[in-house]
């Protein structure tokens, strides 16, 4: 199988809502009149961001949906993405379901397949989304004022644990790695909740790199501080209380990584219109602490202890 032959079976399907796909020089894209362009490129390398074991229909979800988080978390509607790929052998056997995994979750968010590369390589994937956004309305991670609210969507740290059981370092019974498997393998971007949330929240980052590290950049972006309720925060994982210990439970939902859920701030004039929007889009959320003017990051306990403890958070070049 030849590289057109292979972009034609696995990758080429007739674009809809797009002036032009695959098959051109360029794609043609279309955002709506007053809509400004959201553009963002995550890349998936083997070994680094995923297992070579892992189930290849999982990993095309996984492709896109760290993606489709970067438009959750500006508000935009995610509209098309081109897809970069290397691999040592055009693998069918690996290509079938990998395509498979891709477009069921393109096709959840109408988001089209427009164009990429295809080249032999160590296998590496590479994906960049379109979305829109209303002119001058997108989510900025600048926003955060001090006396704001800080609230972060679904659950944290199960993709960390399932990560540490791949590992050896833990153990915990099956059905807990199972549940936990599910969230490393295949997150679930926050679309909704990203666009139900404009015009509501003021700032808004994805947690990719750990909760307490991607809360940082959205400190730094905006010139405040912050204090952050650890009690609560505890609460967030899906992993059942006693399935690990306390201590290894907070690292993993303040500094886990690769959670996909939405971090984000409001005026606590907006609690209610923020419940509502966490309805519309069928995703929790949860408030978790509040900016503050003076600059640094404080965990508190419930009974207002100070914590004194250091999490860092992922870096590929730590
Ligand atoms: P070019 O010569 O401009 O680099 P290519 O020969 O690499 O174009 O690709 C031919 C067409 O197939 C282009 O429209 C390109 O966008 C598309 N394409 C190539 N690889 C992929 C892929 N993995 N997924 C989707 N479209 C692809
Ligand atoms: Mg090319």
């Amino acid at each position: 199988m030849g590289e057109f032959e292979l972009i034609e079976r696995y990758f080429k399907r007739p674009v809809t809502r797009n002036a032009l796909g695959i098959g051109d020089d360029c794609a043609l894209l279309s955002p709506a009149p007053g809509m400004q362009l959201a553009v963002s490129c995550d890349m998936l390398v083997e070994g680094n961001h995923f297992l070579s074991t892992v189930d290849p229909c999982k990993l095309g979800h996984k492709a896109l949906a760290v993606n489709l988080s970067d438009l959750a978390a500006c508000g935009a509607r995610p509209l098309a993405f081109t897809l970069a790929l290397a691999m040592p052998v055009a693998d069918e056997a690996w290509l079938a379901p990998f395509s498979r995994g891709l477009f069921a979750l393109a096709d959840e968010h109408r988001c089209e397949l427009v164009g990429g590369d295809t080249t032999r390589g160590p296998l590496n994937i590479c994906i960049t989304v379109f979305g829109e956004v209303p002119q001058g309305q997108a989510l900025l991670r600048s926003g955060a004022r001090a006396g704001e609210d800080i609230y972060v969507s679904g659950t944290l740290g199960d993709a960390r644990l399932a990560l540490e059981v791949f590992r050896g370092t833990l153990s915990v019974p099956a059905e807990v790695f199972e549940a936990a498997r599910s969230r490393m393998e295949q997150p679930t971007p926050r679309v909704a909740l990203g666009q139900a949330l404009l015009g509501i929240a003021s700032s808004a980052i994805d947690v990719s790199d750990g909760l307490l590290g991607d809360l940082g950049h959205i400190l730094q972006q905006s010139q405040v501080g912050a204090r952050v309720d650890t009690d609560i925060a505890a609460g967030l994982m899906g992993a059942p209380a006693g399935s690990l210990a306390a201590d290894l439970r907070l690292e993993y939902v303040l500094a886990g990584g690769d959670d996909y859920e939405l971090l984000f701030t409001a005026p606590p004039a907006r609690r209610d219109a923020v419940k509502a929007a966490a309805l519309a889009a069928g995703t929790p959320v949860t408030r978790i602490g509040q900016i503050e003017a003076e600059p640094g990051l404080r965990l508190m306990s419930g009974a207002g202890r100070l914590i004194d403890r250091r999490f860092a958070s992922f870096d590929h070049f730590a």
